[in-house]
């Protein structure tokens, strides 16, 4: 059967600007992006958030207002408006793509009220460490949404359904504050001694009443926009049963089949296998400890033993369950996550995750278009010509060639759906070089090319697929079939 690659692109960057128009931007671009090869689309979450317009949308503030109530001094949302939004979505469905929404139920900003609340402050580097006694703290909990006025919901917020806050009004005092009576979840991530605190109003998956909101409100939203699946946000703040439950129920309720990934940031494999382990493999995960591998090699200038560049990822160890990426929204200069890879490493961590067999890539808005606002500069290209090689050539029985700390490489034998397939490709992140990697026999007795532009001159492969490939210092070769059905 001639199955094409799945490719993912997060079609946003942090710094986009706030004019209100992505939405409206997607209606013309999902034919090009699906002939890029493009099936998965992220887009930013699209709910009301505490900054308005200016908010990128990970400050939720109503989750059932996509853009539709005057709240926070807007009816739009960053990227537009409800209605916008759901044309988006039909348009790139047209085009053969799925969307995946980017979902937010860790925490709450921007509420409408104070609430006098008796409190812990927690030591933030131990969070199950309580410093001094309880104390009244006054802090922003209580969430009218009164711009709504009830409308899919009448279900409002206030600190009963928090476990804790970062700031106390009365004091004016910043700091983590555990509220009296509750408990931070024991099944979240165990960095700080307990991570269930992230960010703003923590929202308490152990009260009943906001748990079965958040279940309403989850066939509400695919009701809404019938989305192809999901982006879940900050998954190891939360604890870990409570999105086995919430999928299982939407995926029983719907007739799609929701693929997801989850955004547990850590660079632990071991975390993230727990986790999938936790969720009976639920969902997929980015595959954050591959991009920290990019990140390490790409300020190591050449002294990175090339050899572990894939040593314990999550697609090493669980390759149908990671989704690969290089950089993205977080990760990007002067955000919380920060640790952005490297631009002359990027090509060759881009060949990584396009040109394997293993995992599903996610390509970065702000690596394709650039970001303006940091200078730097489009990659679109590069990416363009790896793209074309993975969805018409990344095919066949994969080769590995991962021996050498400096030059490593790997091959694709083609298969026989897919004319003219098969690759081979060579990354150096030392001084460069050549090696000797067998093809097969798609390619065999065949002139192979650079299609990077990297490397001039041609290789052939002997008749029993043999052939001597190079690559240049700190740079990445891709080799296919020269005079191929493909105009790369
Ligand atoms: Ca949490």
């Amino acid at each position: 059967m001639k199955e094409t690659n799945d490719t993912m692109m997060q079609y946003f960057e942090w710094y986009l600007p706030n004019d209100c128009m992505l939405w409206k931007s997607l209606l013309n671009v999902g034919k090009d992006l699906k002939k890029l090869g493009i099936n998965y689309l992220w887009l930013p979450p699209a709910f009301k958030s505490a900054g308005g317009i200016n908010d990128t949308g990970y400050g939720v503030y109503d989750l059932y207002d996509m853009g539709e109530f005057m709240q926070k001094g807007t009816i739009r949302t960053k990227y537009g408006t409800k209605q916008e939004y759901l044309d988006a979505i039909k348009s790139l469905q047209k085009s053969g793509i799925k969307v995946l929404a980017d979902i937010v139920l860790n925490h709450r900003f921007g509420a409408d009220e104070k609430e006098d609340i008796i409190a812990y402050k927690v030591n933030p580097n131990n969070r199950n460490e309580v410093i001094g006694n309880y104390r009244t703290i006054s802090a922003w909990t209580k969430f009218n949404f009164s711009g709504r006025k009830n409308t899919y919901s009448d279900f409002n917020l206030d600190w009963s359904h928090f476990n804790g806050i970062d700031y106390d009004d009365i004091k004016k005092e910043h700091g983590i504050f555990r509220f009296y009576g509750k408990h931070w979840s024991n099944d979240v991530d165990k960095e700080l001694g307990n991570y269930d605190y992230l960010m703003g109003c923590d929202v308490d998956f152990n009260n009943l009443d906001v748990v079965d909101d958040l279940f309403k409100w989850g066939k509400w939203f695919l009701n809404e926009t019938h989305v192809d699946g999901f982006r879940l946000d900050a998954i190891k703040h939360i604890r870990s049963s409570f999105y086995k439950r919430w999928l299982h129920d939407l995926k029983d309720a719907s007739d799609k089949e929701l693929f997801t990934v989850g955004e547990y940031f850590s660079c632990n494999v071991d975390a993230l296998i727990n986790y999938l382990h936790e969720n009976d493999e639920i969902t997929t995960l980015f595959d954050v400890p591959l991009h920290d591998h990019f990140k390490i090699a790409s300020e190591s200038f050449g002294h990175y033993d090339m050899r572990k560049l894939f040593e314990d990822t999550l697609v090493d160890k669980r390759p149908s369950k990671a989704v690969t990426f290089v950089d993205n929204h977080d990760t990007e200069p002067g955000q919380s996550l920060e640790s952005w890879v490297k631009d002359w490493f990027k090509p060759l961590a881009y060949a990584c995750i396009l040109l394997r067999e293993d995992g599903i890539p996610c390509i970065f808005y702000g690596d394709y278009y650039g970001i303006p606002y940091k200078n730097i500069s489009p990659m679109k290209e590069l990416l363009n010509v790896l793209l074309f090689a993975r969805k018409y050539l990344a095919y066949g029985t994969q080769r590995d060639y991962l021996d050498d700390e400096n030059i490593i490489g790997w091959v694709r034998e083609g298969d026989y759906y897919h004319q003219d397939s098969g690759l081979a490709v060579l990354l150096s992140d030392g001084s460069g070089g050549c090696k000797l990697m067998n093809v097969g026999k798609n390619l065999a007795n065949c002139i192979l090319y650079d299609c990077t532009g990297n490397v001039k001159e041609t290789v052939y492969v002997d008749k029993d697929g043999n052939g001597i490939f190079y690559v240049n210092g700190g740079s990445v070769s891709v080799w296919i079939k020269k005079d191929n059905m493909y105009n790369l």
